[in-house]
């Protein structure tokens, strides 16, 4: 059965490949849509097709898509668990940067993309993407291209939105050394598919429902990168750790607090 959210996107991707609203129109030779698990967790957003996707009208199938089909192996990922598209949906001549008011005639159609997928996590690959996202849901995105490089691979909630920039796939073609690095930031796709498996009995889950621990706690670590909770981390050894220490490792003294009293009132009998 064809649920909304297909016929959304289907109406959506109609007007896509009717476009011609910037040059880039005049010079592809396919108009590529987003395409995927509509119900995936992860949205990855790219720059545009290449040639060879322009060519057979499918994302990542040069050597861009098999970078990417590797770092996905080794990360454990599926294409069919995430939803994959572009920031500019036609091939850019020679592989020339975007112009501005290319980046402008294109985005409205992924802003559209992004509010019907409503996906949890928003994976720009690349400076571009990563700036166009960023500018979007940041009041005070990064200028430098130099600090877009330092977000890739850490999980960022802006506005209610989880935002997790990485490397594009591209840039291992002229820099395969940077492939270890980045393959150590595309294995955290894999923890951002799910939850942490303790979130069900973790107390900040707890203290989370009565109102005494920030959301931010449960988006960035419990839903987010459960890999880099200190209390995780502490669990999977075995090792002690206070039911008050939150995920960052920091103590928190009024969670103590109540956790004290309610220990207290269960114990008496008060609840
Ligand atoms: S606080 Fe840490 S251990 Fe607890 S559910 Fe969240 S990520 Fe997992």
């Amino acid at each position: 059965m064809i649920n909304q959210k297909q016929i959304a996107l289907n109406k959506l991707n109609d007007r896509i490949r009717n476009c011609s609203n910037c040059r880039l129109s005049l010079t592809k030779q396919n108009i590529i849509c987003g395409e995927g698990n509509l119900n995936a967790r992860l949205m990855l957003i790219a720059l545009s097709p290449g040639e060879h996707e322009d060519k057979e009208c499918k994302m990542f199938i040069g050597p861009s898509g098999k970078i990417l089909d590797k770092l996905f192996h080794i990360a454990a990922i599926s294409r069919d668990s995430v939803y994959m598209t572009n920031l500019v949906k036609c091939k850019l001549p020679k592989n020339r940067k975007p112009k501005q008011d290319e980046i402008k005639a294109c985005s409205l159609f992924l802003d559209e993309e992004i509010a019907i997928l409503s996906a949890k996590i928003i994976v720009p690959l690349g400076y571009y993407a990563a700036r166009y996202i960023l500018k979007k849901y940041a009041s005070d995105p990064p200028l430098a291209r130099t600090d877009y490089r330092k977000l890739y691979g850490r999980l960022i909630l802006l506005n209610e939105k989880k935002i997790f920039p990485l490397p594009h796939p591209a840039t291992l073609l002229y820099n395969p050394s940077y492939t270890e690095e980045t393959a150590i930031k595309y294995h955290k796709l894999q923890i951002l598919s799910h939850d942490c498996k303790w979130y069900l009995m973790c107390p900040m889950k707890y203290y989370f429902e009565y109102g005494r621990l920030e959301k931010k706690w449960i988006e960035l670590y419990c839903k987010g990168d459960w890999e880099d909770c200190v209390r995780y981390q502490k669990e999977e050894k075995g090792d002690y750790h206070p039911d008050w220490m939150l995920p960052d490792g920091s103590i928190d003294e009024s969670l103590r607090f109540f956790f004290n009293r309610l220990n207290f009132e269960k114990n008496s009998g008060i609840n």
